[in-house]
């Protein structure tokens, strides 16, 4: 077998590989990339972030049209559903966003190998598949993401699926139990919802969304539910019956919940499958995520690791800090990851955004803090776009008026949260974001009042 040299090898092309391949061949570095899918991009550009976006700004659209314009004096008839033409769209942009990467990777000189990889010794890695090949280099860098975790008693079939499957549903399905009140399972079932499934959520805990703001959590499930969301809470799925076309999802203490289609959402585990961990000593704790130190060091010198395969937050954005700052670390001697402003966003309708500490997390630490709210209802914009729904919360230092974390449930959440996420990126204070000059009319201008409303001096209210 052929042995290729470079200096940094990238096993895994999602956004944390990709851009961390990107980002050490601009530094220098003769870098290659190797993923075992055609596609690169990895979960996120394949069947995560983006395809799950398409659909929740179609079915959006197609929502709006038929039963959301009215109120603005648009009268439209004969709304139907071109599903085939839905998901062919979210196929397209997702193949235009795939094959640009493999442009990058040309114009930035990052060697693609095809083919799985696999770590046979510190400084070398077999590649098999459509490349058939070894690579020896100085440095390897592990971003093999992760994969939906199953759940005991559930087993996977034509008709219970991940949210994979939940992408490309050929009909829409009657009814859609979805197992999981987390992220995935409110972007999916919202999806079906609103193409016209009943759609009943389980969650196994007392609430949705865990380890958001508690009180935009219940504030959102309550929207969500008028949306036509059910959400029975506290309940414990033991198990999936079979009975021809349908399902039967079974709970503990309870009545099964019979439906077509399943959806489970109970989170994702890392995917470290054939890579040659165990043989080679590389550590994982005891869920199964790669550990590593400050810098993304794993306990194997040469061998580094960053995204969904070493935990914390599962999100595109942090797999890219993590890669930048790692192959920043590798040349440069330094290199950092700012988690307290790294944003969260969940594109429900409206969306649920958020970044640093919840009031829950800064409770449980014992720091004192000030919160500002305040409401999208008598924002100007809010009432143009008929998107009176939601409020800002803003926590800051009770000392220092320091922004410690930013919540935000309306329109646009995600977009306007980036504004306090500098803000925290920057150290700045409640009132530095209170005395900036927002646009008027614009949604941004519930920031400012909720940071004004941090001092207690809110205007429009
Ligand atoms: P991944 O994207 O999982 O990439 C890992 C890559 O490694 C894969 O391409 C895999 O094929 C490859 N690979 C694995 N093992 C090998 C091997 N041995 N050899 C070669 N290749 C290998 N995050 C957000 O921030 N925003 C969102 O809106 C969002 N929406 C999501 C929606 C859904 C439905 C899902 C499932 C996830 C979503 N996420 C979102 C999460 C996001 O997709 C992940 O956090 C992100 O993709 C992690 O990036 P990564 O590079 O660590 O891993
Ligand atoms: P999640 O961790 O967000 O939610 C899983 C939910 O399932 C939790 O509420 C949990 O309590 C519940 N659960 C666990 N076991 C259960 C059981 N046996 N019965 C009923 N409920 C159970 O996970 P997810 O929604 O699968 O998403 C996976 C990852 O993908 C997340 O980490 C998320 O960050 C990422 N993601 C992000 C976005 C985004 O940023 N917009 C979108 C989709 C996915």
């Amino acid at each position: 077998m052929s042995v290729n040299k470079h200096d940094l090898v990238v096993i895994g092309a999602g956004p944390g590989g990709y851009v961390a391949a990107i980002r050490a061949a601009q530094l220098g570095l003769d870098t290659a990339c190797i993923e075992y899918e055609p596609a690169l991009g990895g979960t996120c550009l394949r069947v995560g972030c983006i395809p799950s976006k398409a659909l929740l700004e179609a079915s959006e659209r197609y929502h709006e049209a038929k039963d959301g314009l009215g109120e603005f004096g648009i009268k439209v008839d004969n709304v139907a559903l071109d599903l085939p033409k839905m998901l062919g769209r979210k196929d397209e942009i997702v193949e235009g966003l795939t094959s640009g990467v493999a442009l990058l990777f040309n114009k930035n000189k990052v060697k693609r190998y095809s083919g799985r990889g696999r770590i046979i010794a510190p400084g070398l890695v077999n590649v098999s598949g459509t490349d058939n090949v070894e690579i020896e280099a100085k440095h390897i860098l592990i971003a093999t993401g992760s994969k939906a975790a199953g759940l005991r008693g559930v087993e996977f079939d034509d008709a219970v699926g991940t949210s994979t499957e939940a992408l490309s549903y050929s009909h829409v399905p009657k009814k859609l139990v979805v197992i999981g009140a987390g992220v995935i399972g409110l972007e999916m079932g919202s999806v079906w919802s609103r193409l016209g499934s009943q759609v009943v959520v389980l969650e196994y805990l007392d609430r949705i969304l865990p380890g958001m703001d508690l009180q935009l959590a219940k504030d959102a499930q309550r929207v969500l539910a008028k949306q036509g969301l059910e959400f029975r809470l506290g309940v414990k799925v033991t198990g999936v019956r079979k009975e021809g076309d349908r399902r039967i999802v079974e709970v503990e203490g309870g009545e099964g919940v019979e439906c077509d289609k399943v959806l489970v959402a109970v989170g994702r585990t890392p995917n470290t499958d054939g890579l040659g961990l165990e043989e080679i000593g590389v550590q994982k704790n005891e869920r199964g995520f790669v550990t590593v130190d400050e810098h993304f060091r794993t306990n194997v010198p040469g061998i580094f690791a960053i995204g969904d395969v070493i935990g914390g937050a599962m999100l595109a954005h942090k797999a890219e800090e993590e890669g930048i700052a790692c192959v920043e670390t590798i040349v440069n001697g330094y290199g950092h990851v700012n988690y307290d402003a790294i944003p969260s966003v969940v594109y429900t309708h409206p969306e649920i955004a958020s970044v640093g500490k919840t009031e829950e997390q800064l409770k449980a630490a014992g720091v004192p803090y000030k919160k500002g709210i305040f409401p999208f209802k008598p924002n100007g914009r809010a009432r143009a776009l008929n998107a009176t729904e939601g409020k800002v919360k803003i926590l800051a230092d009770a000392e220092t008026d320091r922004i410690l974390g930013a919540h935000i449930l309306g329109a646009h959440a995600g977009d306007i949260l980036a504004e306090l996420v500098v803000a925290i990126e920057f150290g700045a204070s409640a009132e530095d974001v209170a005395r900036s000059s927002h646009a008027h009319p614009s949604l941004a201008e519930v920031i400012k009042e909720a940071a004004l409303a941090v001092d207690g001096r809110a205007l429009h209210m």
